[in-house]
Parts: structure tokens; C-alpha cells; sequence
């Protein structure tokens, strides 16, 4: 979850983990740790059709989440940094 300090500017504030309720800081529109966000747009063919679920997790409960899938993930290095 979101927060910000100006709606209208969109200055992120702080995010809160979904899953913990975990206050994440965030400096100069930054999030100070690992953040896992999601906007995802349900179309037509889902029992959703034209709804947005936004969220963010910890990157504790991120591992948590993805620790329970079937499958494992896929991870691999990134070559360069930004
Ligand atoms: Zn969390």
C-alpha cells in the first residue's frame, strides 16, 4: 500500500507491506529496501473483467509467497545496474 504526501503531486510517502503491515521508508521517492509492487488489470476473460488490484509486499513476505509455490521461480542476475 501506498501513501502519499501529496495526492495531487503523487510524492510517495511511505509504503506499507500488504502482507505484515511493515512501513517501508521512502527518501527522495525511493523505497529505502526491497519492495515487491504490483498493479495488475483484470480483463476480460477473468471473473475481474475491468478491475485493478494494486500491492506491495516486504521482500520477507515476497519469499514467503514465492516459497510456496509448486513451480520454483525463475532467478537469474541481472547484467548491469542502473
Ligand atoms: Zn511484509
Amino acid at each position: 500500500m501506498r501513501e502519499y504526501k501529496n495526492k495531487e503531486a503523487r510524492i510517495l510517502d511511505r509504503i506499507i507491506c500488504n502482507g505484515c503491515g511493515k512501513v517501508i521508508a521512502v527518501k527522495r521517492g525511493m523505497p529505502m529496501e526491497g519492495v515487491f509492487s504490483v498493479r495488475q488489470v483484470w480483463e476480460y476473460m477473468s471473473g475481474k473483467d475491468g478491475e485493478i488490484d494494486r500491492f506491495d509486499l516486504c521482500e520477507e513476505c515476497y519469499d514467503k509467497m514465492t516459497e510456496q509455490f509448486r513451480i520454483p521461480l525463475t532467478r537469474t542476475e541481472q547484467a548491469e545496474y542502473l
